[in-house]
């Protein structure tokens, strides 16, 4: 297999820009606070619920928008083992940073630079026939064994492999394995509905999983690590943790069954704080049309602020005038038209605001802020894309000294 020719350079990771912990944030429009301690806890907190079971900490999407690196650098520190990146470009742009913990990646298309991810110590899914075939290609040409887990759809009804496609896996897997070409470490499979506790597709799939692993055995493989549990099987299905969990949004203190309870009540905490400055705050009449379209039409005599964040940072435009903001200990809501770099606040006519006061985001749930809880669900999303679309223009500061 020649991967040589045309392969794309492989990204860095994210451009976030970064200020140090101590960093003063005067001059800024907006900056996000990351938490590190909070994914320290939480990472520990969710190992706690998994007893004996290894923890995966999946950091894919530059860590839920959280940033890479040092969410990597914290969850290890909380007692993961082993981290998951679903694409291969960031795996390796990870490894090009400095991490050195074991990875499991599990999207990557046809002609991808295996051969690099093998050296660079990347565990590949063997998702599909296909990517079994490349895995060994390119291990063959290495001259290593590559480490692999195959993934096994079990009605998620998305990646992975089932029926036959599965079972020839297993079989060839075995005979690789016996080459020295591969070694199969682990075995694994999703949820489609883990953040509906109770629904039946979650035995089924669990059923259908302990059928897989059967067979895997039986064609002669010996995984180390069985998974299956995302956050919410981890928090409501201890039944799923098999050999290692594979949290996500929890990791970040996010709760993936909001109805069932918030961070709190699963003892996290959320690690992302969204702060920014009003840059003008002026008195207006009543009746003014506020952004464009004229959405929103003030009421009386009021005082509006504005803030200098937009859906290029990932504020969605559905939030026009559903989304919320704090100010001074006062919940408003976005008046108007989320524009690409601004929307405006109502603050009211007796409004002590003043232009550089900090406007809360996100905050935290336990102290009555608004979270990104509250922005999925003033527009119908959940919270993971809120804080992953948190856009490269709002400066990282990580706190916690991990
Ligand atoms: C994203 C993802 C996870 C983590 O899911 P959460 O709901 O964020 O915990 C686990 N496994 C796979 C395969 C995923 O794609």
């Amino acid at each position: 297999m020649d991967t040589t020719h045309s392969q794309p350079p492989h990204p860095t990771t994210a451009a976030l820009s970064t200020l140090p912990a101590d960093a003063s944030t005067e001059g800024l429009s907006a900056w996000a606070d990351i938490d590190l301690e909070a994914i320290r806890d939480n990472v520990a907190a969710l190992g706690r619920r998994a007893g004996d079971a290894e923890v995966m900490a999946v950091v894919k999407g530059d860590a839920y928008g959280h940033g890479l690196l040092p969410v990597a650098r914290a969850a290890l520190a909380g007692g993961a083992s082993y981290l998951a990146i679903a694409q291969l470009g960031e795996a390796l742009a990870a490894r090009a940073g400095g991490l050195t913990a074991p990875v499991l990646t599990w999207l990557f298309p046809p002609g991808a630079d295996l051969a690099t991810a093998i050296r660079s110590d990347i565990t590949l899914t063997a998702a599909a026939p296909w990517a079994l075939a490349e895995i060994a290609a390119a291990a063959r040409e290495v001259g290593t064994t590559a480490t692999i887990h195959i993934k096994a759809d079990t009605g998620l009804g998305r990646g992975g492999s089932w029926g036959e496609d599965l079972s020839g896996m297993f079989r060839d897997a075995a005979r690789l394995e016996a080459d020295g070409v591969i070694d199969v470490e682990g075995i694994f499979s999703h949820f489609a509905r883990a953040d509906e506790p109770g629904d039946p597709s979650i035995r089924a799939q669990q059923e259908v999983f302990e059928a897989a692993l059967a067979e895997a055995e039986r064609a002669g493989l010996r995984p180390r690590l069985r998974h299956l549990a995302n956050s919410a099987a981890t928090l409501t299905n201890p039944s799923a943790t098999y050999d290692m969990i594979r949290p996500g949004v929890s990791v970040y203190g996010l709760s993936p069954v909001p109805d069932v309870g918030g961070p709190t009540h699963f003892g996290l905490r959320e690690a992302m704080r969204v702060t920014a400055r009003l840059i003008n705050v002026k008195d207006c009449p009543p009746g003014q049309g506020i952004s464009y379209g004229h959405r929103y039409t003030t009421t009386e005599q009021t005082r509006l602020g504005l803030v200098p964040l937009g859906y290029a940072d990932g504020i969605p435009r559905h939030a026009s005038s559903v989304g919320p903001a704090q100010v001074g200990g006062r919940r408003y809501t976005v008046a108007g038209r989320v524009c690409m770099d601004q929307f405006v606040l109502d603050l009211g006519a007796d409004s002590p605001a003043a232009v550089g006061d900090p406007v809360t985001l996100i905050g935290q749930e336990a102290k009555g802020e608004p979270t990104a809880q509250d922005w999925a669900a003033a527009i119908d999303t959940i919270n993971y894309e809120i804080v992953t679309r948190l856009g490269s223009r709002v400066p990282r500061r990580y706190l916690g000294g991990l």
